[in-house]
């Protein structure tokens, strides 16, 4: 577990590192101490509220955090903390790269936020909580994800060293894959898939590797995507739920997805 605060940034520059992809580079004395150490780490960031202009967060009543009384909203949304340097050009550095999935009136607060973000403009964050470290001997991986888990997937693979690592890509823009350029290596494959069929492409070609006891499977995403992907691993293949670590980041039509709930509310282990 780690010291929980709320930290107050600042916008320092933000640029577009793929197509959809945003990367936000964040700064502010309140990142002394920042700690995240697992690739599943994630912030809970807090953006305005348009109708008040400025950013409303919980307020905390004896250790609990509660709604607070005054008026707007509290925006929140979970990212992951896709890098962080302790000593970047203008003091500790945060970054946190958003999907820029906003498209008609499907857009979110978040990826709007992101999209219209320039130097000055004001974040605050909460967490991470805690970090679950994954064991230090994994030889093997199959990394699943679309790209609001790449950050995830980046983590992953800095901590994955010389392991063999099979990462299957869903990515609406083919142009994606550029996230990961600097990150390819020998011992590591990386297949990417677009398309409107790019899920059930993902599901075959995960049906057809081998995966032995010593892989470990890591899958984030669009919630919905990865429900008969995790049951093939679960049920068909039987691996244990420490092999299988199954994530839904948000959910096609649902805003705000709480991430806590079962993944497959029909098996919720
Ligand atoms: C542990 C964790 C780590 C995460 N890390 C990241 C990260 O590093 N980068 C990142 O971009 N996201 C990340 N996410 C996902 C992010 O929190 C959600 O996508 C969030 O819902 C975006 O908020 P929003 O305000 O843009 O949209 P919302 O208001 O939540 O949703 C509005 C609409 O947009 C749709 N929508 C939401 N997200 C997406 C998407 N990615 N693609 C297409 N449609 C979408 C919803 O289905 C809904 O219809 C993470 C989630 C979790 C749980």
């Amino acid at each position: 577990m780690h010291e929980t605060k709320r930290r107050h940034l600042t916008v320092l520059r933000t640029e577009l590192i793929a197509p959809r992809m945003q990367r936000i580079t964040l700064g502010g004395a309140d990142l002394e101490g920042f700690t995240s150490l697992a690739p599943g780490d994630h912030v809970k960031a807090f953006f305005p509220d348009p109708t008040v202009g400025e950013i409303v967060t919980p307020v905390v009543v004896d250790g609990r955090p509660q709604l607070p009384t005054g008026p707007g909203e509290v925006i929140a949304r979970d990212y992951t903390p896709a890098a962080f340097r302790p000593i970047g050009e203008h003091g500790p550095e945060l970054d946190l790269d958003f999907v820029l999935h906003a498209d008609g009136s499907h857009a979110g607060p978040a990826a709007s936020w992101a999209a219209q973000a320039k130097p000055g403009d004001p974040l605050i964050i909460g967490g991470p909580r805690g970090s679950r470290v994954p064991p230090s001997d994994i030889r093997r991986a199959i990394l699943i994800a679309d790209e609001s888990a790449l950050p995830a997937v980046t983590r992953w693979l800095d901590l994955l060293g010389e392991a063999e690592v099979i990462g299957l890509f869903s990515a609406l823009e083919p142009g994606t894959s550029q996230y990961l350029s600097g990150y390819e290596a020998s011992a590591r494959e990386f297949r990417w898939f677009s398309g409107e069929d790019r899920n059930t492409r993902i599901a075959e070609t995960l049906a057809g590797l081998a995966i032995t006891e010593s892989t470990l499977v890591f899958l984030a995403g669009e919630a919905g995507s990865l429900i008969p992907l995790r049951r093939h691993l679960r049920r068909e293949l039987g691996l244990p739920k420490e092999q299988v670590d199954a994530h839904g980041y948000w959910k096609q039509g649902e805003a705000n997805l709480d991430h806590h709930a079962p993944l497959d509310p029909s098996d919720p282990d």
